[in-house]
């Protein structure tokens, strides 16, 4: 078995591991350790919690400074994906040439955005305040794509198309914003492809590179492979009949690597006009599938306009784009494109002032600090006095906090703005309720009903009342709405009436 099906293997075994988890998770509600991401990053620095995703950044990045881009070639899951399409691909017949574009400094561009969101996490939440909670995964699943046509135009586009064309791993090369992070550190790594005896110069290691990294060309100059592109997955030294390739470790690392090296290639497959056309593609689609779809599919977005700018490129020169063309180097343009590109992305993408306040003040809600939440939403109120979400959410801190007078008052101001919202007229039926005033509740539990008849919670809260009250009867005729059987509602009434009379002596 060659180290390359050895490694599809090994990448095919992380997926199965990442389903296990999500069984686990989902169906037998073992959620001690949450998701392994290198999103880590954004909840150790932006809010101080240590979960298993910044468990993970610190490993992978521990591993990435010793012995490099290893998790790229052995460990991600995404990997997999790619090196299962591009054989597919293969055995159609069809064999993609890697194509280098100075678009890949679209990757950094999702990367600086993604380290701004630390900034905003400070914003939002004030200073980091250590906490370990390795089950904690709230920061990191509530974008994720769930639905499998999404996770299916992952696979088309970020996998397929975009292999096919722009050659071997494009989705690491262009788009992945942990490419560039995983670089920095590689730079350092003193475990690499290197040299050890006479090369033949027959470019067999080059042809078979993952990332398209001339080796040849690295080892003459440098006796190792310096590019950062590199992510050690051995298909080089399995190629090199000769024997002159091994991975292993040296300690004139740092005198090889004189200067940080980068992901951006010094000469391009394109001129630069084309270079700027796909970056432009690549960040305009990437921008509205953001906000259309939602922050993750910021990377199916930036595929489609990767696509979109082949195509169009593939119509501008009509002829096939891998056929190299030598460029002066413009590198002060490349880095005012990527400053000025991340200062719009992160100018465009930012969260908007009232969502922060929001956000913090639902963050004291969550951790029942009541009295910070309720000063926070009455700070947003004074700025956004219109804003219904935030006095919603003011509302119901003061229900949860016992202030029920408070409550009152909120609620009836949301409903003066929305009388026929059916939830407001629940919510506000529930404070009346805990505070005792069934009449009330029930009045504004009808109102509920009346206005949304599926509102399955004002039924349960109306049989609820009814039931306090000692009033059966009335009770089961609005329990039947939300009990499939009658058994579960009698169990129910009597579960409400032991407690009842406990509570009562
Ligand atoms: S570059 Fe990104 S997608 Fe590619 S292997 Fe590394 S972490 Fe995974
Ligand atoms: S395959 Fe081996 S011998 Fe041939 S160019 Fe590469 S390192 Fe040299
Ligand atoms: S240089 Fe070798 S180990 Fe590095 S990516 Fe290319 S084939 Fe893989």
């Amino acid at each position: 078995m060659n180290v390359n099906t050895k490694r599809l293997i090994v990448l095919l075994f992380t997926n199965i591991v990442i389903a296990v988890h999500i069984i686990l998770w989902y169906q037998f509600g073992y959620q001690r350790v949450g998701t392994l991401s290198l999103n880590g990053i954004v909840s150790l620095f932006g809010m101080g919690l240590l979960n298993s995703a910044a468990v993970f950044f610190i490993i992978t990045i521990f591993i990435t400074a010793i012995f490099g881009r290893l998790f790229c070639g052995w460990g991600c899951h995404f990997a997999f994906f790619q090196e299962a399409a591009l054989k597919i691909l293969n055995k159609l017949g069809v064999s993609p040439q890697i194509v280098n574009s100075k678009a890949t400094i679209i990757q950094y561009i999702f990367l600086l955005k993604t380290l701004t969101a630390i900034y905003e996490f400070w914003l939002i939440y004030g200073y980091p305040q250590f906490r370990i909670g390795l089950g904690d995964t709230q920061v990191m699943t509530v974008d994720l794509p769930r639905s499998p046509s999404i996770i299916a135009l992952f696979l088309l586009f970020d996998a397929f198309l975009l292999i096919y064309l722009m050659g071997s791993r494009a989705f690491c090369r262009y788009i992945c914003p942990w490419a560039p992070m995983l670089a920095f550190f590689d730079n350092v790594s003193v475990w690499r492809i290197r040299k050890v005896r006479k090369c033949l110069g027959c470019m067999s290691c080059t042809r078979s590179c993952t990332m398209g990294i001339q080796v040849h060309e690295e080892i003459a100059q440098h006796a190792a492979v310096v590019n950062t592109n590199c992510i050690r997955c051995l298909a080089c030294t399995n190629a090199c009949q000769n024997g002159t390739l091994r991975y292993r470790w040296g300690l004139n690392v740092i005198s090889t690597v004189h200067r940080f090296r980068w992901l951006i290639p010094g000469a391009s497959g394109y001129l630069w006009y084309y270079d700027l056309l796909l970056v432009a593609c690549g960040l305009t689609v990437a921008y509205y599938t953001q906000r259309w779809l939602g922050s993750f599919q910021t990377f199916l977005g930036a595929a489609w306009g990767l696509c979109f700018g082949v195509f169009m490129i593939k119509l501008l020169e009509k002829r096939y784009v891998s056929s190299p063309e030598t460029v002066q180097k413009r590198s002060f343009l490349t880095i005012g494109l990527i400053i000025s590109s991340t200062l719009i992305w992160c100018w465009a993408t930012s969260t908007p002032h009232d969502i922060r306040l929001l956000l913090r003040g639902n963050r004291f809600l969550e951790y029942r600090e009541y009295d910070k939440a309720i000063a926070t939403y009455r700070q947003a109120l004074t700025e956004y006095p219109l804003h219904d979400e935030i006095r919603a959410s003011l509302a119901l801190t003061y229900k949860e906090k016992g202030d029920y007078q408070h409550a009152i008052a909120e609620y009836k101001a949301l409903i003066s703005g929305n009388p026929d919202n059916a939830k407001l007229h629940n919510n506000l039926g529930t404070v009346y309720y805990r505070n005792e005033n069934y009449d009330l509740a029930i009045e504004e539990y009808k109102i509920a009903i009346a206005l949304d008849e599926h509102l399955d919670a004002a039924y349960g809260n109306i049989g609820l009342v009814f039931l306090k009250e000692g009033n059966i009867k009335e009770a089961t005729r609005f329990l039947r709405k939300v009990f499939q059987n009658e058994d579960e509602m009698v169990q129910y009434i009597l579960l409400i009436y032991k407690n009842n009379q406990k509570k009562n002596g």
